[in-house]
């Protein structure tokens, strides 16, 4: 068995001993809000923004963009189990900064190992074969960490699906530090109309 898969469950059944009375948690978010974040390993939403079990919900994607499925998960987040503040949260030394569609593609298209980066940027280590596929996904990477919350916190904000009187916070995550910075023109855009 894998080492991982065995942790996990040796994990979860620490979990599950100390469960206490979280079955009985209703499913809307008890607190009313929800965050956009990035999957990077080093953000704990639930610990760097206090949240426990039935508190939020928590969407997570590579960069913490605004994409189609991101959106989808907000509207039925406030839609059907009435979330009423959202955070959109992206953070330094994101790995989204690293490549473009183009370096993406190009990877993928020779190779579908694991690519390796150093000073010079990303390398594929190994042969192919790889895929075209990659020609036809948007990777939504980031240039900018306070242009990419501004414009995500903008095209939820602009949504036809989403109601103005939610509000949107845009932040930025410090690896470093742990701490939330507000990028006060997202929330401005973002401000409840
Ligand atoms: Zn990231």
């Amino acid at each position: 068995m894998s080492k991982i898969l065995n942790e996990v469950l040796a994990a979860n059944k620490d979990y599950v001993n100390d469960f206490g009375d979280k079955g009985e948690l209703p499913m809307p978010p008890g607190r009313h809000f929800a965050i956009l974040t990035c999957m990077d390993a080093r953000l704990d939403p639930a610990k760097y923004a206090g949240l426990s079990e039935g508190d939020a919900h928590v969407i997570r994607n590579a960069g913490g963009r605004a994409s189609d499925d991101a959106i989808r998960s907000l509207v039925i987040s406030y839609k059907l189990l009435g979330t009423r503040e959202w955070f959109v949260i992206h953070h330094t030394d994101c790995g989204m900064e690293t490549f473009n569609d183009e370096i993406m593609r190009g990877l993928l298209s020779s190779s579908l190992k694991t690519a390796s980066v150093d000073a010079d940027g990303w390398h594929d280590c190994c042969e192919g074969p790889g895929s075209a596929e990659g020609k036809y996904i948007d990777w939504l990477t980031i240039k900018d960490q306070e242009e990419s919350v501004l414009e995500d916190v903008t095209r939820i904000k602009n949504h036809p699906l989403v109601p103005s009187d939610i509000p949107v916070y845009g932040y930025i995550y410090d690896c470093k530090s742990g701490r939330l910075i507000e990028v006060p023109a997202a929330t401005a855009v973002g401000r409840a109309g």
